[in-house]
């Protein structure tokens, strides 16, 4: 998916192309892409852009009605996984097969495509800004913050540093690729306890932030030239990030890897956890669905359930949470020798997991599957407390 730095360099070109021209129309390759009905893409013909900005990992083009604030209408597009941008002469036909639409200014077409068989990207169009709003996952943008503001966020839940970091109604723009390499920057554990950071480690984690975003966000403005064509999440020039075996560019050491679901996350063992290994399963235990089945999955879950005040016992409430209640139950397999457990353990439940048996065995999917337990209707059950706090969170969300 792209994040935070390839998202702001598609921003930059659109809005070079676009700022202060007239849209003339929109053409759609895939009639699914566009997931509001209300008001109509004709709306928009002959509408010239004002902005074009970032909410999460959406990028919104604004459009002037007449200079009345409350009326503005914007074009919302989410990328997902494999959605691209590609920026062709005005009149440009829609790629067969991976075009979903294009978008023709007086001095271009923009199309969007998504190279993948699972149609992911959208596209919404909404009329005044509280509707903007709600689709806001409301996740703190990081960069320029200030570190006692990012502390707050960071300490008002307890999640492993990976889960905080990527949860986009924690933080903005961050994604699989970049906290790899951020916490790699910061020479820390994936699975560290957001409670147990000292001060100096939050200073330092804000740092590595602005670090790696800044970065990584001036070497994809160099690379793009014309506009950017090749948005990937695996670079040559990533540290640990797609580079499992290949040698850590710190310590030279192999660079290993946690695999969840058809996801995976890399760290480096002498770099940031003591020289320990992250077993797959130990973790899967470990984690217990502080550990996102996809990102992806959970992001667009979460935004659903906002958008449509998740009723509590949802899928989305209880994807919006995942705080931990209860000790978890021993493993009736002890583990292999090779698996080091990480030394922070907290205490997780199954509730935690996921909300179906079925999702919660995708997170234990390994080389070595984790042992199978007998599960209770119980085990999968949320439990109250947790759970209220964060569907309080999602209404109050959609709502405003
Ligand atoms: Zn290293």
């Amino acid at each position: 998916m792209p994040e935070l730095p390839d998202v702001d360099v598609y921003i930059e070109h659109i809005a070079a192309r676009t700022v202060g021209h007239a849209l003339e129309r929109i053409r759609l390759g895939s009639p699914f892409v566009l997931r509001t009905a209300e008001p109509p893409l004709t709306a928009l013909s002959g509408l010239t852009v004002t902005r074009v900005s970032r909410l999460g990992k959406r990028i919104v083009l604004a459009f002037d009605v007449d200079g009345r604030a409350d009326d503005e209408l914007y074009l919302v597009i989410h990328l997902m996984v494999a959605g691209r941008f590609k920026w062709k002469p005005a009149g440009a036909p829609i790629p067969g097969k991976v075009g979903l639409a294009a978008f023709d200014f007086d001095s271009g077409t923009l199309i969007l495509t998504e190279a993948s068989t699972k149609k992911r990207a959208s596209l919404h169009l909404l009329r005044g800004a509280a509707r903007l709003a709600a689709l806001d996952p409301g996740g703190m943008e990081i960069l320029g913050s200030k570190v006692g503001a990012f502390a707050a966020r960071l300490r008002s839940e307890n999640h492993t540093l990976k889960r905080a970091l990527t949860d986009p109604h924690l933080f903005s723009g961050i994604g699989n690729a970049y906290s790899d390499e951020i916490l790699h920057h910061a020479c820390m554990s994936p699975v560290k306890l957001t409670s147990r950071l000292t001060d100096d480690e939050i200073r330092r984690l804000h740092t590595s932030i602005h670090v790696v975003l800044e970065e990584w966000t001036d070497r994809l403005r160099k690379e793009a030239g014309e506009f950017p064509e090749k948005v990937t999440a695996f670079r040559p020039e990533m540290t640990v990030h797609g580079k499992y075996g290949k040698p850590c560019p710190r310590c030279g050491k192999p660079v290993q890897r946690i695999r969840y679901a058809d996801n995976e996350s890399n760290y480096c063992p002498t770099c940031q956890t003591e020289g320990k290994l992250l077993a797959d399963r130990s973790l899967s235990r470990l984690m217990r669905g502080d550990w996102p089945k996809t990102l992806e999955e959970l992001e667009a879950k979460k935004t659903e359930g906002r958008t449509k005040a998740a009723p509590a016992g949802s899928f989305a409430a209880r994807a919006a949470s995942f705080i931990p209640s209860r000790a978890p139950a021993p493993s009736p397999v002890p583990s292999p020798p090779s698996s080091v457990a990480p030394a922070t353990k907290p205490k997780r439940t199954r509730a935690d997991v996921a909300p179906s048996a079925a999702s919660a065995s995708t997170t234990t999917s390994s080389t070595a599957p984790a042992p199978k337990s007998k599960r209770t209707r119980a085990d999968v059950a949320p439990s109250a407390a947790p759970t209220k706090r964060s569907s309080t969170r999602t209404r109050k969300r959609a709502e405003s």
